[in-house]
């Protein structure tokens, strides 16, 4: 019997960057699930048997703030990851003018986020996707990263379609400089980028061009400098940029505790060696000072 059949298949939930998405039932299970479907596009032979052995891999990663991969098979020239649905994501928690994030919601919002980060980090698996909108929220209020590796399996998003505006926001220094070689602290960044759109309830940093985000990131942290950041010269796309000056970091954030203020500037470090890791960032200090994080059953959530 075909795998495909084990899905019940309901409403598109909508378009994804790899292809559309559906709402369907597991009748295996009776489980509400996610099935995105992605384009083999021209490859002929289908999907390689490094993307397949990598999908293998992500069916591995279990974590409580992971989605699952409950399964994956080819159909009719796709292929179809399946996914546990989730209600909503934290996009739409950050948009929802009607919603009142207290400093404690962010924590326990940015605490989850970590976590699942945390997790994939220790098996060498790198998101490299990180935005609001991959961080999916279920019904429990649990937080859970979605989309973990499909960039490195199927190729990066804007790279794919320029169109894409939004990776941009949350995409490290390193990789705007070129970097071919980079490591979990692209990750790192991106969490940054979100902990600051969760206490400014607006992205960040809205550069309109790779140039225009480097652009924006050197008004906001200053120009780094090289005793900073030695290894930045040797990067690829790597050109002298007019000296600017750093604001201090409180000025931008100006509602934000100390705690979150000292952690922020650890994890938008330039260098990514220096760049405080998730591991450290779960240890910081604002995770155990008060207030504590809220438990994610009584976090906001949209209407
Ligand atoms: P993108 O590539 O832009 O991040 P996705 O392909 O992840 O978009 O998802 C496309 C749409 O499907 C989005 O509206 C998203 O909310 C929805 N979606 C994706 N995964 C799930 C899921 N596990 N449960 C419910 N909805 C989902």
């Amino acid at each position: 019997k075909k795998q495909a059949d084990r899905y019940l298949k309901r409403e598109v939930l909508g378009e994804g960057t790899y292809g559309v998405v559906y709402k369907a039932i597991d009748t295996k299970t009776g489980q509400t699930v996610a099935i995105k479907k992605i384009r083999l596009g021209k490859q002929k032979e289908g999907i390689n048997f490094t993307a397949l052995r990598e999908i293998k891999l992500l069916k591995e990663l279990k974590d409580p703030n992971i989605i699952e991969l409950i399964d994956a098979f080819p159909h009719k020239g796709n292929l179809h990851l399946v996914f546990e649905f989730m209600e909503t994501d934290l996009e739409a928690v950050i948009r929802d003018r009607n919603i009142f994030l207290s400093p404690a919601d962010t924590k326990s919002y940015l605490q989850m986020t970590l976590k699942g980060l945390s997790y994939c980090h220790k098996k060498w698996v790198l998101h490299r996707d990180m935005k609001p909108n991959n961080l999916l929220i279920g019904s429990d209020g649990q937080l859970k990263l979605a989309d973990f590796g499909l960039a490195r399996i199927f190729g990066s998003p804007d790279r794919r379609f320029t169109d894409q505006v939004f990776a941009r926001w949350y995409r490290a220094p390193e990789l705007l400089f070129g970097a071919k070689q980079y490591g979990s602290g692209v990750d790192v960044w991106a969490a940054a980028c979100i902990f600051a759109e969760l206490l400014l309830r607006r992205p960040f940093l809205q550069g309109s061009s790779d140039i225009d985000q480097l652009g924006k990131i050197f008004a906001a942290f200053g120009t780094p400098t090289s005793s900073q950041w030695p290894d930045m010269v040797y990067l690829p796309d790597y050109v002298e940029y007019q000296y600017v000056p750093a604001p201090p970091l409180r000025s931008l954030f100006p509602m934000a505790s100390d705690d979150a203020i000292d952690l922020l500037a650890k994890m938008f470090t330039y260098d990514p060696k220096s760049r405080i890791s998730v591991a450290q960032a779960l240890e910081h200090r604002y995770f155990s000072s008060a207030p504590l994080p809220t438990d994610p059953n009584k976090l906001p959530r949209p209407a």
